[in-house]
């Protein structure tokens, strides 16, 4: 059976080193925004090749933090895509400004940058490109287009921590960047966590004050702020797995390689596409297929859970009808959100799980 993605095979295989930080940090003494937190901040900010970090308690508030001191409001328009996890949109939403979607590529499923400028209005304030997947949207073009337009770029890292694009990880290209430790991101915490990455000093220094109700010194606020903070046992838990990130990432690119190998030519199996001058962090490996729903039922009922990521674009969720999209609106994205299928892939996945996976999905080709 393949049933976990994830996180206990990594308590199993870790779990005497994981017992070992609880233990140290329970017993400081110091449970928030201690040195753990800014030991994970600069060493995490380091590794993306950015100044600063700052860490707050999911990616969601990540983005919505980094927007509003980026200076969103109402009647403000942000450009990203309808293909992305729900918190791309509902951060741009709770900073009070209005989604506008451009559509995908068809076989990267990445914002197609083509598109951007003619979504720009005299509204647009900002782009935020999604790194899906694990592998970067073409920045080059993007960070161009947004400078001309005077436009904030920021990058939603969430899945993709460690990718790099042109020789720059993500994170260190846009304004800022959002990431989340949620458990079964490529760099997971034991709950919730996320962290800004960013260059810019004053954008940081506001961050900091933004999560910690507004205040630089004890119970005065500067501003109206929130309460969004990494904890120092999750600031502690990803700090030692980030020094195994990259060793983890290796780990999926060869999960990712033999799926490749053994499923080249299978039915009408579209494999995902790695680009030029791009690293894939293989967070999802995600096929496209006409039958997806019969073979997801299929490896189903072999025990193997399969997902799709996403079943409905955002711009058609009843929660988002008020954005005025509709059916027809954006047709890349549409058509791939039914046929896209996403495998198992985790970086303790065994070969013999790997086998498993790719059997039972030419079992099912040869069988029709
Ligand atoms: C997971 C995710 C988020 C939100 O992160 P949380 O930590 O769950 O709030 C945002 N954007 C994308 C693309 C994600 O995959």
């Amino acid at each position: 059976m393949i049933r976990n993605w994830q996180y206990t095979h990594q308590y199993q295989q870790d779990k005497r080193q994981i017992l070992k930080i609880v233990d140290r940090v329970l017993s400081s003494g110091q449970l928030i925004l201690g040195e753990e937190v800014r030991r994970f901040e600069r060493a995490f900010s380091a590794y993306c090749g950015a100044a600063h970090g700052v860490g707050v308690n999911s990616g969601t508030d990540a983005l919505f933090l980094s927007l509003k001191t980026l200076g969103v409001g109402p009647g403000d328009e942000v450009i990203t895509v309808s293909n992305t996890a729900v918190p791309t949109v509902a951060a741009i939403c709770a900073a009070d400004a209005t989604p506008v979607f451009v559509d995908i590529e068809e076989d990267t499923f990445l914002m197609d940058v083509r598109q951007v400028e003619q979504a720009i209005t005299p509204r647009t304030k900002g782009i935020v490109p999604v790194h899906l997947f694990g592998q970067a949207v073409d920045m080059d073009p993007l960070m161009k287009l947004a400078r001309a337009h005077h436009l904030f770029v920021l990058e939603d890292c969430a899945q993709a921590a460690g990718a790099v694009y042109r020789g720059s990880k993500v994170g260190s290209i846009g304004d800022a960047a959002a990431f989340s430790f949620y458990p079964t991101k490529v760099l997971g915490a034991f709950g919730d966590g996320g962290m800004i990455v960013t260059s810019d000093n004053s954008l940081a220094a506001r961050l900091r004050r933004l999560r910690f109700y507004g205040m630089e010194t004890a119970y005065y606020a500067e501003e109206e702020g929130f309460n969004s903070r990494l904890d120092e046992l999750q600031a502690a838990l990803l700090h030692d797995k980030l020094s195994r990130l990259d060793d983890s990432v290796r780990s999926r690119i060869t999960v990712a390689a033999a799926y490749m190998l053994g499923l080249t030519g299978v039915g009408d199996i579209v494999l995902p596409r790695i680009l030029a001058e791009r690293t894939h962090q293989f967070y999802l490996f995600t096929i496209q297929t006409q039958d997806r729903d019969a073979l997801k039922e299929h490896l189903g009922a072999k025990g193997i859970e399969a997902r799709i990521n996403y079943p409905v674009p955002i711009h058609l969720m009843r929660g988002y009808a008020h954005l005025g999209y509709r059916t027809g609106s954006l047709p890349v994205t549409e058509k791939l959100a039914g046929r896209i299928l996403s495998l198992p892939i985790y970086p303790e996945m065994r070969e013999e799980h790997i086998a498993e996976v790719i059997i039972t999905i030419r079992s099912y080709f040869a069988g029709r």
